[in-house]
């Protein structure tokens, strides 16, 4: 899960703006955060859901403010819906270092036969309480295989074919594509910011330390600091004590 920057509230004719829908921070958002989603990563192309991170029906009076505001796709924000969500108890994209908190793991699918399903899970580092981890996971439904003839949630199969596609890419890297170097990189990004999944693509290429710092810039609003640039940015705590 992309660690990510909103940022300060956005100005209109150099005064902060204000709203009376919350949907009208959309394209402050997607300008700031871009068209994916903050929790699973998957572009939301035509549908970017405006969400409340702590929830709107308990906290009515967080219902209008942007310091509250993220992007996530239908599948998430339905699963996550009024339930409790703090920094406390839950791994928050715009708060932690995310991308520290959570890897991934490719299981067979569950009820459908020969298909792979890519799921998250906890990270395995001793900066990472996996318990909230877990408790993020349950809540957004990052763990999810849903399968049948009218599910909508594909997360799992969605980020199982950026993985692969990330992998390819990785395979072309090793054979080829290190030799080419800078015009290389920058198809990778094209595919990369196409296909979403951040923390895929980061972890794919975790020992190549130019494509990395690519993937943090090219993702508008990464949160560069949770990454280390003097460890070949490898994710770090971002907030001391908490991740
Ligand atoms: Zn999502």
């Amino acid at each position: 899960m992309r660690p990510v920057v909103r940022g300060s509230v956005p100005l209109v004719a150099g005064v902060a703006k204000t709203v009376s829908d919350y949907k009208d921070w959309r394209l402050d958002l997607l300008g700031r955060i871009g068209n994916y989603c903050s929790y699973c990563n998957m572009v939301l192309n035509d549908s970017p859901q405006v969400e409340h991170v702590s929830p709107k029906a308990p906290n009515p009076g967080l219902t209008l403010t942007w310091d509250n505001m993220l992007l996530a796709c239908g599948p998430c924000n339905r699963t996550k819906d009024d339930d409790p969500f703090d920094i406390a108890t839950h791994y928050i994209p715009d708060y932690h270092n995310t991308h520290l908190a959570f890897s991934f793991k490719v299981v067979d699918h569950p009820t459908k036969r020969n298909q792979k399903a890519c799921i998250i899970i906890p990270r395995n580092d001793p900066a990472v309480d996996p318990a909230k981890a877990q408790a993020t996971i349950d809540r957004c439904g990052l763990d999810a295989t849903t399968y049948n003839v009218r599910a909508t949630d594909l997360r799992w199969k969605y980020r199982y074919e950026a993985l692969v596609t990330a992998q390819l890419w990785r395979s072309d890297w090793d054979k080829w594509g290190s030799g080419i170097g800078a015009p290389f990189v920058d198809l990778l990004l094209t595919a990369a910011t196409g296909k979403g999944f951040f923390s895929i693509w980061f972890d794919v290429f975790h020992d190549v330390r130019d494509i990395k710092i690519a993937l943090i810039h090219e993702f508008e609003n990464t949160h560069a600091p949770s990454f280390d640039p003097g460890s070949d940015f490898d994710p770090i705590v971002r907030v001391v004590g908490d991740l």
